[in-house]
């Protein structure tokens, strides 16, 4: 039976619809080699939403999300629609709303760079001789941004301000069980980092990943403290394989991994929302790590690999194709090995290619 998904394909703005038809592209051969197709919805988002519908998120696009297997996200915003309202700007009134209709929980994020690419890494080079790759697994939806109460008032004469961090067990596990999930189709080395020795959330983290980790016997499972894993991070971020943790703790530490992978325009992310019954996929959004990076956007030389490797993950998580995932990912890391440049990435060095966004993906494309 020859196997078809439905994906929405929602490119955005600026170098987001550059880079999205490179995708595509790639996408395309990887159907080809590995015997399966995608029905594509094209559906407007962001600014471009605005200018033909008024709306950064209109009901058309989410009802075409609604009828898929996953969304592939270029990026969106730009200098346009700055001052509109808050409500209605690109990110704030497409993003955050499609995270939250699809109960988007789970974020993973890839910090890799390359062998060849060491140079872009503020991190000592002799201490990652071989480069690394690490996933950060956070959790989207819960912990102290959204828990109540939260408020500010007046105590003993001055003003006070709290928040609440709070996790049900159910939602620890959840998450736990992508990052284990995802640990099993990797190095089967998990990470969990928590502050199990302050905080009372982070107790009930630990007990859950313990637990959880009997499900998982093939995967080896540590811990650590936060504020240990924010500097082991810098010191060896080769050690690692997958790291899981709750939501404000991963913004941070996610953030610090893609710094010190050293090159945006490399960087994939996932959110994934609804498991779907009887399998280790999820409903998901796939998007590049960097925004629409206006300045650059028109002129063909956006780097297409963060959305090209989008696409990977996508086929990974929410379709079950990973083989053709690893074919894009080998053939990514075969095009940089063999000294392909976008701008963003390039030294000036003799053994490179400087190449532009469609010469990069024809460069992907012949090493697939
Ligand atoms: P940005 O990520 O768009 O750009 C930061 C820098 O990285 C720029 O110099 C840009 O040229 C470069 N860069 C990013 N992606 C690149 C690529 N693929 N190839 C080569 N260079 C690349 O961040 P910003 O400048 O802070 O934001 C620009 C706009 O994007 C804003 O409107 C912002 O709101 C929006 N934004 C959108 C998203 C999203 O859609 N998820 C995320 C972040 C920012």
């Amino acid at each position: 039976m020859s196997r078809t998904y439905r994906i929405a394909v929602l490119a955005g703005d600026g170098i987001g619809p550059e880079v999205m038809t490179e995708s595509l592209r790639v996408l395309d051969a990887v159907e080809a080699k590995f015997g399966f197709s995608t029905t594509r919805s094209t559906q407007l988002v962001g600014g471009a939403a605005i200018d033909a519908t008024g709306h950064p998120l209109p009901k058309e696009t989410i009802s075409a999300c609604e009828q898929s297997d996953a969304i592939l996200f270029g990026s969106v915003g730009g200098p346009k629609w700055e001052s509109l309202p808050p409500d209605i700007q690109p990110e704030r009134g497409a993003l955050l709303p499609l995270r939250k209709h699809f109960g988007l929980f789970a974020n993973l994020r890839p910090g890799v760079c390359l062998p060849s690419l060491t140079h872009a890494s503020p991190v000592k080079n002799e201490l990652i001789p071989h480069g690394f790759d690490v996933l950060c697994v956070r959790e989207l939806t819960g912990g102290v941004y959204f828990g109540t109460p939260k408020g500010r008032e007046e105590r003993d004469g001055e003003p006070v301000a709290f928040d609440t961090m709070i996790y049900r067990k159910s939602e620890i596990q959840r998450i736990l069980r992508v990052a284990f999930a995802a640990a099993m189709g990797r190095g089967k080395r998990l990470v969990s980092v928590d502050k199990a020795n302050v905080l009372a959330t982070s107790v009930l983290w630990r007990e859950t990943a313990i637990e959880i980790a009997r499900e998982f016997p093939e995967v080896t499972l540590s811990h650590l403290y936060v504020d240990n894993a924010a500097m082991q991070l810098v010191r060896r971020p080769d050690s690692f394989d997958v790291l899981v943790t709750e939501n404000l703790f991963g913004d941070i530490l996610s953030d610090e991994m893609a710094m010190i992978s050293g090159s945006l325009g490399m960087l994939p992310s996932a959110s994934l929302g609804a498991r779907k019954e009887g399998t280790d996929l999820y409903f998901g959004m796939y998007e590049p790590s960097g925004g629409s990076a206006p300045d650059i956007a028109g002129q063909g030389i956006a780097n297409p690999i963060a959305q090209v490797l989008s696409a990977a993950m996508m086929l990974r998580y929410s379709l079950g194709e990973p083989a053709a995932a690893d074919a894009i990912d080998a053939a990514v890391a075969r095009t940089i090995d063999d000294g392909f440049r976008t701008g963003d990435i390039a030294t000036g060095a003799p053994t490179e290619t400087r190449v532009g966004t469609a010469a990069m993906a024809d460069a992907i494309l012949a090493r697939l």
